[in-house]
């Protein structure tokens, strides 16, 4: 079979490896209590559809995909936000950065106490200063 060598395939090769490597670092525990404790998309508040994984800091913006950078999106939310830095799409979207940003340091010091083990669960700063 024929290795496809376009540009595009090649970048889908790079991100499914990338997204191999690191998929174990949230386990299925963590992920349940991460949708529990923001009831809905962290984003919109959409209890609505089913949530998805976003990354808050985008894999390519050298986030990982770990409990203090998950957060559950609605399917829209993390469709539109896609690789952008969080907080300028929440402004772009007029959704409220502020509250995003108290509520995710709220969650991830609750869940890295809930689960002290986690690879990144130490007290972090935000890629963004809360304004
Ligand atoms: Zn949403």
């Amino acid at each position: 079979m024929a290795v496809n060598r376009s540009r595009k395939a090649r970048g889908a090769r790079r991100r499914k490896r990338r997204m191999d490597r690191v998929e174990h670092d949230l386990s299925a525990e963590q992920w349940t209590a991460l949708k529990l404790a923001w009831g809905g998309c962290a984003y919109c508040g959409s209890t609505a559809k089913p949530l998805q994984r976003d990354c808050v800091l985008a894999l390519s913006r050298g986030g990982r995909y770990t409990l203090d950078n998950i957060a559950p999106t609605c399917g829209s939310c993390n469709a539109s936000k896609c690789n952008d830095e969080v907080t300028g799409w929440l402004r772009r979207k007029r959704l409220d950065e502020r509250a995003f940003l108290l509520r995710h340091l709220e969650i991830k010091a609750a869940l890295a106490l809930r689960f002290p083990s986690a690879p990144d669960a130490g007290p972090e700063a935000p890629e963004a200063t809360i304004p």
